[in-house]
């Protein structure tokens, strides 16, 4: 998004009115621009949009304004973040972050992106205990949705979050602090976007450490299920990549924290897979260029954690994901249970990842009160054939009572996925409660979480 604020009005429902409601926040047309989301698949309803620059601007524009969705960076496949209103973006809000070395927090602009903040952080001597697979993304964006790195003692990035500071349909500052545990946190954090728009979010860190990464090809899917929960402590983070071709798994990377008790020792064969003389890229095809350093070779944790680095382009590029999170205890017989479709989904597919990830207390987390393993699915482009093969991945693991990720693509009823979350009525009123008129919903929340 520019950095100037503009608007520009689609002739649509409502636009006169948030028109003349933006221009009294002082808002400039500028040139016409479509709003997508990272991966071009889902163009965004409306061209309205503010940019606030300070908390008393979102006040101002959260009182002023009708329905509205605040912006992340976009990187959501489905239609999560869409808006036929209004959108806000925060971007030209640019405070330093706040480290607390005492209280092990770091408070930071919700548009900030770990990209940005994680080597900020190292440079003080701390950090964050995770990351996703790609640093490009907003803290408030990735939090709200529940999104996940990999290890199975680690919680997905929504667990690090201390405090939020968020403004509610009418403007009010409510704050959200607590320690793990505490429902206030529990309830909030994992919001969707439902809740209100975050301003601030406060993050626990660390004092910064070390990681390796080795990468292992082609395992035997057998030796990888029978070997499962040792090649799942063998790392901080592993993750196992699969095209679901020939009953293999095509790679295995295990990122190990240096000085961890028991240090991986990298043999050149392993549960059946060789040690990669070269660093490779998940989709082996493809150049490493992009991909974190390997090869054993350590660095800190912000440039081995992620798969892809910062300022590159992360990924395949033209892609889709889903990602679907069974309970731990059942990770081989969901895998199994994906492979029996593997002549399906091969054709579609770019590559599949497979993590662990550590349960938690978030009311909407796709994690919550289970040890999770996610199975990913990125996609070739090519939505019609995806949307009709989702279906039957859903079916094959609904006796798993498997929860997609919030951001990615999934075709399941939204009975079937309420049904999924024992929580989800508290939220419910919860959000009634702030937002009573349904300012931040959309067709996607409506649809899957208010209906
Ligand atoms: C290439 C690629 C790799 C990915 N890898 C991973 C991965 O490894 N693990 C994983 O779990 N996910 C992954 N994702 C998914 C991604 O992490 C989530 O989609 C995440 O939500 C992206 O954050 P965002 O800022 O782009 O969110 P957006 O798509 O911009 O927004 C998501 C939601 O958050 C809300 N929101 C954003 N900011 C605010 C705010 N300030 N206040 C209130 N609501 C707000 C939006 O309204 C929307 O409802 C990947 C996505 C891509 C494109």
């Amino acid at each position: 998004m520019k950095k100037r604020t503009f608007l520009k009005i689609a002739g649509a429902i409502g636009a006169g009115s948030i028109l003349s409601q933006l221009e009294q926040l002082g808002a400039k047309s500028a040139v016409p621009e479509k709003l997508k989301n990272w991966a071009g698949n889902v163009t965004y309803s409306t061209e309205n949009l503010v940019s606030a620059k300070s908390v008393a601007e979102v006040k101002d524009c959260l009182r002023k304004t009708g329905k509205l969705k605040v912006l992340g960076t976009r990187h959501c496949f489905n239609t999560i973040a869409d808006s036929k209103d209004g959108f806000l973006s925060l971007t030209e809000m640019h405070d330093a972050p706040v480290l607390d070395e005492t209280a092990k927090t770091v408070t930071v602009d919700a548009n900030m992106t770990y990209g940005r903040l994680a080597p900020w952080l190292e440079d003080r001597g701390f950090a964050l205990h995770n990351l996703a697979s790609l640093p490009h993304i907003s803290v408030a964006g990735a939090v709200s949705t529940g999104t996940h790195g990999s290890g199975e003692k680690n919680g997905n990035l929504s667990t690090a979050v201390r405090g939020l500071e968020l403004l509610t349909a009418a403007g009010e500052e409510l704050g959200i602090a607590g320690e793990k545990g505490r429902e206030g946190r529990n309830a909030a954090v994992v919001g969707l976007g439902a809740l209100g728009a975050i301003t601030k979010v406060t993050l626990a860190v660390q004092p910064a450490f070390a990681v390796r990464q080795y990468v292992y090809e082609n395992m035997p899917l057998e030796a990888a299920l029978a070997g499962f929960d040792t090649i799942q402590a063998s790392g901080y983070s592993v993750s196992l990549f699969t095209d679901w071709r020939r009953k293999n798994v095509n790679e295995v990377w295990i990122k190990e924290r240096i000085g961890a008790a028991t240090p991986f020792a990298a043999k050149p064969e392993w549960f059946g897979a060789k040690l990669a003389k070269k660093n490779l890229h998940p989709i082996a095809e493809l150049g490493a260029e992009n991909c974190t350093e390997q090869m054993g070779v350590p660095g800190p944790w912000y440039q081995r954690l992620p798969h892809f680095k910062m300022g590159f382009t992360p990924s395949a590029g033209k892609e889709l994901q889903s990602e679907f999170f069974l309970p731990r205890g059942r990770a081989a017989e969901g895998i199994s249970a994906v492979e029996k479709l593997n002549e399906k989904i091969s054709p579609l597919l770019l590559i599949t990842e497979i993590r662990t990830i550590a349960g938690d207390d978030l009311w909407l987390s796709p994690c919550y009160r289970r040890d999770s393993v996610a199975i990913h699915f990125t996609w070739q482009q090519n939505w019609p054939a995806v949307k009709a093969l989702l279906p039957e991945i859903e079916k094959a693991l609904a006796p798993l009572d498997a929860r997609p990720h919030w951001g990615k693509l999934f075709t399941m009823e939204p009975a079937v996925l309420r049904s999924r979350y024992e929580r989800l009525p508290e939220f419910v009123e919860l959000a009634k409660r702030h937002d009573p008129a349904g300012k931040f919903r959309n067709e996607f929340l409506d649809r899957y979480i208010f209906a």
